[in-house]
């Protein structure tokens, strides 16, 4: 083997896939073969998470099981654990490198100047960086759609989140460099872009022009060759009239928000300081509906919080019936140490937590379903992104439905018009293709 080879394992949210690829990127580009994490290499990068419960206790876990892969490896921690925490990342034996969240575009020279016997920690103060950190890669990639991150960083400080503290301030992408990324995407065939970032809905703010989301998503509706526009999660105070009043104009993007609520009890939201209400949390949604009736609204909830009671909790689950949340993602409340929600008063026990998940995720399910029944026998456009076998396709609608239709012919990376037929399951509609092709 004359070259060298590099794995990466990444943890956590898609900016952290993103990352990760860019991160890889980097190492392609200085002839590094990159391999499998499972696979033996000469440099294993861990990119961290510290979001979820677990995320510290993997990231440790797979810090060590890279040494054992080689033990002669160069092992380097990055991401947000290793921002927030390198002194539990120092204590761990198997580790070389440790890179944050910023100055990631050093981590291949960190690597090949390795001096072995030391630590190297290039991990500085996140609060002080004003940049965005342009790290050159085409996207994140499934083929047919790409992510782009346009900004890192969250000025927001809710209650409960580590992240301002583990990426820093908002610092939004340039505009240009965007578009340079999303024509090259288009030229590379990519039909979906799913703009994306920690706190997209901040995007701008910390330029002088006055440049804010909507402007890129013109822009980039603009671009020829990208059909389909996505953006990562917003607040309910994003939904203004005249957002939803641009965006009815904009044909490419697609007819899914996923609008974050955490709480539908207004007391548990000042407490979470997520700076909306309740009902301007159910006045957005109708605003969207009354836009596009078939939208899919899809959210996140936390469940105990501290000091949620049964009857907080119970409005979490009666907004997110009236708001018809297509899908919610549960979370059991995790404290993270260092913000304010993990010292407050009442926490909730994890039997608790793990029971209003429960009923969370069984509101979820029957939601999803009555949203997939009111699609049935009608006909949408669908991105054949997948062939899953015996000649059956999966892709999604605008409204971001999986649907899987059977073909002959190959049809990968194409939108088609397609009648849904048939609920499979939670996940997944059954439908036929409308539109004669191949003719
Ligand atoms: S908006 Fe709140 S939850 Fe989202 S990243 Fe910022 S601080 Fe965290």
């Amino acid at each position: 083997m004359d070259h060298k080879r590099a794995a990466f394992l990444t943890l956590g949210c898609k900016v952290n896939f993103y990352d990760t690829e860019a991160m890889a990127e980097l190492f392609r580009a200085r002839g590094y073969e990159i391999v499998d994490f499972g696979e033996f290499a000469d440099v294993y990068i861990v990119n961290t998470c510290t979001v979820t419960n677990l995320g510290g206790k993997k990231s440790r876990q797979a810090l060590r099981r890279a040494k054992r892969l080689n033990p002669n490896a160069i092992v380097a921690a990055a991401g947000c654990y290793a921002q927030t925490a390198p002194e539990e990342i120092e204590k761990i034996p198997e580790v070389n490198i440790i890179i944050g969240t910023d100055k990631r575009k050093n981590i291949v020279d960190a690597v090949e100047g390795y001096e072995k016997g030391r630590v190297l920690n290039l991990v500085g103060d996140i609060m002080k960086v004003r940049d965005f950190e342009r790290l050159g890669i085409d996207g994140l990639k499934n083929r047919c759609r790409a992510y782009i991150k346009i900004q890192e960083g969250c000025n927001r400080f809710c209650t409960y989140c580590i992240i301002p503290y583990a990426r820093g301030p908002v610092r939004s992408r340039e505009p240009d460099d965007i578009i340079d990324e999303v024509r090259a995407l288009a030229k590379n065939g990519f039909k979906e872009v799913v703009l994306t970032g920690i706190h997209v809905a901040s995007y701008g703010l910390d330029f002088k022009t006055g440049i804010g989301l909507m402007d890129i998503i013109k822009a980039v509706s603009e671009t020829d060759g990208i059909e389909r526009i996505r953006f990562s999660s917003v607040e309910p105070t994003v939904i203004t009239d005249s957002f939803l009043e641009e965006l009815s104009g904009l044909s490419k993007v697609c007819r899914h928000f996923h609008l974050s609520l955490q709480s539908g009890s207004d007391r548990i939201l000042r407490a979470m300081n997520r700076r909306y209400t309740s009902e301007e949390y159910f006045s957005a949604c109708e605003k969207i509906y009354s836009l596009w009736p078939d939208c899919a609204i899809t959210t996140d909830i936390i469940a105990g919080f501290p000091g949620e009671t049964e009857a907080d909790f119970e409005e979490s689950l009666d907004l997110a019936k009236r708001c018809k949340i297509s899908k919610i993602h549960a979370f059991p409340y995790s404290p993270k140490k260092g913000t304010p929600a993990a010292a407050m008063k009442g926490q909730t026990d994890p039997a608790t937590k793990q029971d209003r998940v429960r009923r969370l995720l069984e509101l979820s399910d029957k939601n999803r379903r009555a949203f997939f029944e009111s699609l049935l026998g009608k006909g949408y456009d669908v991105l054949f992104e997948r062939a899953t076998g015996g000649g059956i396709y999966e892709g999604h609608t605008t409204n971001y439905c999986t649907v899987c239709v059977k073909s002959d012919k190959n049809i990968e990376n194409m939108v088609l018009k397609t009648a849904l037929k048939e609920i499979i399951n939670e996940e997944k509609i059954k439908g036929e293709l409308k539109q004669l092709i191949f003719q």
